[in-house]
Protein backbone atom coordinates (compact mmCIF):
# COMPACT_ATOMS: atom_id res chain seq x y z
CA UNK A 1 0.00 0.00 0.00
CA UNK A 2 1.42 3.61 -0.71
CA UNK A 3 2.28 5.70 1.88
CA UNK A 4 3.20 9.47 1.85
CA UNK A 5 6.82 8.33 1.02
CA UNK A 6 5.80 7.14 -2.50
CA UNK A 7 4.06 11.01 -3.03
CA UNK A 8 7.67 12.00 -2.33
CA UNK A 9 9.42 9.89 -4.28
CA UNK A 10 6.44 10.64 -6.88
CA UNK A 11 7.15 14.58 -6.14
CA UNK A 12 3.67 14.95 -5.88
CA UNK A 13 4.20 16.56 -2.22
CA UNK A 14 7.42 18.80 -1.44
CA UNK A 15 10.67 17.92 0.46
CA UNK A 16 13.62 18.77 1.63
CA UNK A 17 15.70 16.24 -0.49
CA UNK A 18 19.24 15.93 -0.05
CA UNK A 19 20.18 13.30 -2.33
CA UNK A 20 18.71 10.92 -5.19
CA UNK A 21 19.62 8.34 -6.99
CA UNK A 22 17.59 5.82 -9.22
CA UNK A 23 16.66 3.28 -6.48
CA UNK A 24 17.22 6.03 -3.30
CA UNK A 25 15.75 8.53 -2.05
CA UNK A 26 16.61 10.82 1.31
CA UNK A 27 14.89 13.93 2.49
CA UNK A 28 15.30 15.95 5.73
CA UNK A 29 12.59 14.45 8.14
CA UNK A 30 9.80 17.10 8.96
CA UNK A 31 9.94 16.71 12.79
CA UNK A 32 13.66 16.62 13.02
CA UNK A 33 14.84 14.60 16.36
CA UNK A 34 18.32 16.12 16.42
CA UNK A 35 20.34 19.01 14.14
CA UNK A 36 20.51 16.78 11.66
CA UNK A 37 17.68 13.85 11.15
CA UNK A 38 17.31 12.70 7.30
CA UNK A 39 15.55 10.01 6.57
CA UNK A 40 16.87 7.98 3.77
CA UNK A 41 14.73 5.50 1.83
CA UNK A 42 14.68 2.58 -0.78
CA UNK A 43 12.43 3.67 -4.19
CA UNK A 44 10.98 0.46 -4.09
CA UNK A 45 7.79 0.23 -1.65
CA UNK A 46 9.24 -2.52 1.11
CA UNK A 47 6.91 -1.88 4.10
CA UNK A 48 9.15 -2.82 7.19
CA UNK A 49 12.20 -4.22 8.14
CA UNK A 50 10.45 -7.77 8.38
CA UNK A 51 9.64 -7.66 4.71
CA UNK A 52 13.25 -7.35 4.08
CA UNK A 53 14.72 -10.36 2.07
CA UNK A 54 18.77 -10.52 2.13
CA UNK A 55 18.73 -12.63 -1.26
CA UNK A 56 16.93 -9.88 -3.03
CA UNK A 57 17.68 -6.82 -1.22
CA UNK A 58 21.30 -7.06 0.39
CA UNK A 59 22.78 -4.91 -2.77
CA UNK A 60 20.24 -2.02 -2.11
CA UNK A 61 20.46 -2.34 1.75
CA UNK A 62 24.28 -1.59 0.95
CA UNK A 63 23.22 1.52 -1.07
CA UNK A 64 21.32 3.05 2.08
CA UNK A 65 24.22 2.33 4.06
CA UNK A 66 26.88 4.22 1.67
CA UNK A 67 24.10 6.86 1.13
CA UNK A 68 23.68 7.22 5.27
CA UNK A 69 27.75 7.39 5.46
CA UNK A 70 28.30 10.06 2.73
CA UNK A 71 25.12 12.24 4.34
CA UNK A 72 26.49 11.87 7.29
CA UNK A 73 30.14 13.39 6.02
CA UNK A 74 28.72 16.36 4.15
CA UNK A 75 26.47 17.41 7.36
CA UNK A 76 29.76 17.36 9.51
CA UNK A 77 28.62 14.67 11.87
CA UNK A 78 30.55 12.24 11.02
CA UNK A 79 33.48 12.38 12.97
CA UNK A 80 31.56 13.08 16.38
CA UNK A 81 29.09 10.19 15.76
CA UNK A 82 25.69 9.34 14.81
CA UNK A 83 22.65 7.41 15.22
CA UNK A 84 20.57 5.02 11.97
CA UNK A 85 17.82 3.72 12.99
CA UNK A 86 14.94 1.47 11.39
CA UNK A 87 11.82 1.45 13.54
CA UNK A 88 9.87 -1.85 12.83
CA UNK A 89 5.86 -2.11 13.45
CA UNK A 90 3.91 -1.07 16.69
CA UNK A 91 6.09 -1.57 19.11
CA UNK A 92 9.45 -0.32 17.07
CA UNK A 93 7.20 2.88 16.47
CA UNK A 94 7.00 3.02 12.95
CA UNK A 95 4.66 5.38 11.58
CA UNK A 96 5.03 5.12 7.69
CA UNK A 97 5.10 1.66 6.52
CA UNK A 98 7.75 2.18 3.62
CA UNK A 99 11.15 1.02 5.03
CA UNK A 100 13.16 4.15 5.79
CA UNK A 101 16.41 4.73 7.47
CA UNK A 102 16.44 7.15 10.13
CA UNK A 103 19.89 9.30 10.39
CA UNK A 104 20.20 11.26 13.21
CA UNK A 105 23.31 13.43 14.42
CA UNK A 106 24.49 16.50 16.04
CA UNK A 107 24.10 16.12 19.39
CA UNK A 108 24.54 13.29 21.76
CA UNK A 109 22.01 10.65 21.97
CA UNK A 110 21.01 8.78 24.87
CA UNK A 111 20.55 4.83 25.56
CA UNK A 112 17.84 3.37 26.32
CA UNK A 113 15.97 4.83 23.66
CA UNK A 114 12.37 5.83 24.92
P1 LIG B 1 8.78 6.17 11.74
O1 LIG B 1 8.14 6.49 13.06
O2 LIG B 1 10.09 5.41 11.87
O3 LIG B 1 7.82 5.52 10.78
O4 LIG B 1 9.23 7.56 11.12
C1 LIG B 1 8.47 8.29 10.22
C2 LIG B 1 9.11 9.65 10.11
O5 LIG B 1 8.59 10.29 8.95
C3 LIG B 1 8.84 10.56 11.29
O6 LIG B 1 10.07 10.93 11.89
C4 LIG B 1 8.11 11.75 10.66
O7 LIG B 1 8.45 12.97 11.26
C5 LIG B 1 8.55 11.67 9.21
N1 LIG B 1 7.66 12.26 8.23
C6 LIG B 1 6.32 12.04 8.10
N2 LIG B 1 5.84 12.74 7.06
C7 LIG B 1 6.89 13.40 6.52
C8 LIG B 1 7.04 14.29 5.41
N3 LIG B 1 5.99 14.64 4.64
N4 LIG B 1 8.28 14.78 5.13
C9 LIG B 1 9.33 14.44 5.89
N5 LIG B 1 9.26 13.59 6.95
C10 LIG B 1 8.06 13.08 7.26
Amino acid sequence: MSTIFSKIIDKEIPADIVYESDTILAFRDINPQAPTHILIIPKIEIPKVSDIKGKDHSELLGELFDVANKLAAENGIDKDGYRLIFNCGDHGGQEVYHLHMHLLGGRQMKWPPG
